[in-house]
C-alpha cells in the first residue's frame, strides 16, 4: 500500500515525492508516462555527448531564497546570466528592449534620460491594461510593439497580443538602461550537472519508486494508495467533461553542428521571420567546452504535447470549472503547470509544491491528533478535554 500515487515526475511530482518521503516517511509511488524523470525540465547527453534539453531551453531563476535553498540540497549551481538577442531589421539587438536596443536600431547615441523622454513620446496611452497588447504599446508605441512583440506573439501563441491576458508580454520588461540580461531575479544560475542529474538525487529514496512510460490510468485500478497527487493536465483528469483546455504545443528541432560556437548570445529571438521563435545554444547556458555545438529550434504548434497554458479570460473562466471540481475531489491535489492551469516558471512550481506538502503535512497532523488515544500518563487537563467524563469512576 502507498501512502501516495503521484502522477508526473516533473517539479511538481518530484519535489513532493522528495518532501514526503524523506520528511514524512512516506511511501511513495511516481509514475510518469515518458520514459525518463524531470518533467519539462529534462536534459541529457546527446549522442555527440552534448548536455541538451529535450524541451527547449531551462534557465533556472528566481527571488525565493526558500526555493533556491531548497532545490541546493540536491545540486551545485553554474552561476549564469541570461542574455537574448533579437533579430529585427537585419540586426541583432538586445531583449529587452533597453538603451543599447534603441540605439543600434534608430543609429541614434541618446543616454538613459534620453531614451526615457523618447519612449515617453512613442508610448500610447491606454486607460485600463487589460491586454498583452496594451502593456507594450502603453511603454514603447505601437512601431517597436510591432517590431519586436506583435509577430513573435502571434507565431508562439497562434492569436493576437491583443487577445491575451497582460501576463504574457509582462514577462518581459522594457529597460531604459544598459541593463541586458533577460532576468533579474536574485538568483540566477543552472544546476551544475544539470537538471536531471537533480531530480535523481531528489528521488534517491528507500520509500520512492519510480515507474517510467506508465500513464495512470493503466496502474491506478491495480495499485492500493492512499491519496492522489496530480501534475497532468487537469481537463485530462476528468475526462474533458467541460470541454479541452487549451495548451499551446512546440516542436523542438534539435541539431549539432561541426562548428565550436554558432549564435551571437544563448539565445536569439527571431520576431518577424521563420516560423520558429527562437534558437538556443546549448553550450552557452551549461558552459560545457566542445568541439561541437548544439542548438534547439521553437516552432509553435497548436497540437502536440501540452507546455503552455494560454492566459486569456475565457480559458481562466473554463479552468474555474475545473478547479471547482477539482476541490471538490477528496484526496486528489493537483499542483503544478499543466494541473493547476498557470504559466509558472519552474521556481514558483517548486513554490506551489513545497506549499501543498506543508498544507498536507497540517492535515495529516490535525488527524494524527484528532484520532490519538489518550495515555494514562497526560495531564489531567488534557485528558479532560480528550475523553468524556465519568463521575461514576472519579
Ligand atoms: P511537467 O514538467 O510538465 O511535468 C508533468 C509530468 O506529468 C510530465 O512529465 C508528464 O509526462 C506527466 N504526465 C502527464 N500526464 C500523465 C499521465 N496521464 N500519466 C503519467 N504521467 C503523466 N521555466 C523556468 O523557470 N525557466 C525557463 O527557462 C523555462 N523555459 C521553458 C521553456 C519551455 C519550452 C517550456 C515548455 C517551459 C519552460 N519553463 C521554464 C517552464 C517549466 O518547464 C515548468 O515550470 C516546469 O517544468 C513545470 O513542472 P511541472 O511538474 O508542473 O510539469
Ligand atoms: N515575447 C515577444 N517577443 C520576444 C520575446 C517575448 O513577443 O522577443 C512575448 C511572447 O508573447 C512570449 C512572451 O513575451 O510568449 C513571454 O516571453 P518569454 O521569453 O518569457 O517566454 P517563454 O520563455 O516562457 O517561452
Amino acid at each position: 500500500m502507498f501512502d501516495y500515487l503521484i502522477v508526473g515526475a516533473g517539479f511538481a511530482g518530484s519535489v513532493l515525492a522528495e518532501r514526503l518521503a524523506t520528511r514524512s516517511n512516506k511511501k511513495v509511488l511516481v509514475v510518469d508516462k515518458r520514459n525518463h524523470i524531470a518533467g519539462n525540465a529534462y536534459d541529457h547527453y546527446n549522442e555527440e555527448g552534448i548536455l541538451v534539453h529535450k524541451y527547449g531551453p531551462h534557465i533556472f531563476h528566481t527571488n525565493s531564497k526558500d526555493v533556491f535553498e531548497y532545490l541546493s540540497n540536491f545540486t551545485d549551481w553554474r552561476p549564469y546570466e541570461h542574455r537574448v538577442l533579437a533579430s529585427v531589421d537585419g540586426q541583432l539587438v538586445p531583449m529587452p528592449i533597453n538603451l543599447d536596443t534603441i540605439n543600434k536600431l534608430y543609429g541614434l547615441s541618446l543616454n538613459s534620460f534620453e531614451v526615457e523622454q523618447f519612449l515617453e513620446s512613442l508610448a500610447e496611452q491606454v486607460p485600463v491594461i487589460k491586454t498583452s497588447e496594451d502593456v507594450v504599446v502603453s511603454k514603447v508605441g505601437r512601431e517597436l510593439y510591432e517590431k519586436f512583440f506583435r509577430n513573435y506573439t502571434r507565431k508562439q501563441w497562434g492569436m493576437d497580443p491583443s487577445e491575451l491576458d497582460k501576463s504574457v508580454t509582462s514577462r518581459v520588461p522594457t529597460r531604459t538602461n544598459r541593463d541586458d540580461r533577460y532576468f533579474t531575479d536574485t538568483y540566477q544560475a543552472m544546476p551544475l550537472h544539470g537538471y536531471t542529474r537533480m531530480f535523481e538525487r531528489m528521488l534517491d529514496h528507500p520509500n520512492i519508486k519510480v515507474m517510467l512510460n506508465t500513464d495512470y490510468h493503466d496502474i491506478v485500478d491495480f495499485i492500493p494508495f492512499k491519496e492522489m497527487i496530480f501534475s497532468g493536465p487537469v481537463d485530462e483528469y476528468f475526462d474533458f467533461k467541460y470541454g479541452k483546455l487549451p495548451y499551446r504545443s512546440l516542436e523542438f528541432k534539435h541539431e549539432t553542428l561541426n562548428t565550436e560556437n554558432y549564435l551571437a548570445a544563448p539565445v536569439v529571438n527571431y520576431p518577424n521571420d521563420n516560423l520558429y521563435t527562437r534558437i538556443t545554444e546549448f553550450k552557452a547556458l551549461t558552459g560545457q567546452k566542445h568541439p561541437k555545438t548544439s542548438i534547439v529550434y521553437e516552432y509553435p504548434k497548436a497540437e502536440g504535447d501540452p507546455y503552455y497554458p494560454v492566459p486569456r479570460l475565457e480559458n481562466a473562466e473554463l479552468y474555474n470549472k475545473y478547479k471547482k471540481l477539482a476541490d471538490e475531489t477528496p484526496n486528489v491535489h493537483f499542483v503544478g503547470r499543466l494541473a493547476t492551469y498557470k504559466y509558472y516558471n519552474m521556481d514558483q512550481v517548486v513554490a506551489q509544491a513545497l506549499t501543498l506538502y506543508k498544507k498536507l503535512t497540517e492535515k495529516s497532523e490535525e488527524v494524527q491528533k484528532a484520532t490519538v488515544k489518550p495515555t494514562i500518563t497526560g495531564s489531567a487537563a488534557i485528558l479532560d478535554k480528550l475523553v468524556p467524563r465519568d463521575p461514576a469512576k472519579e
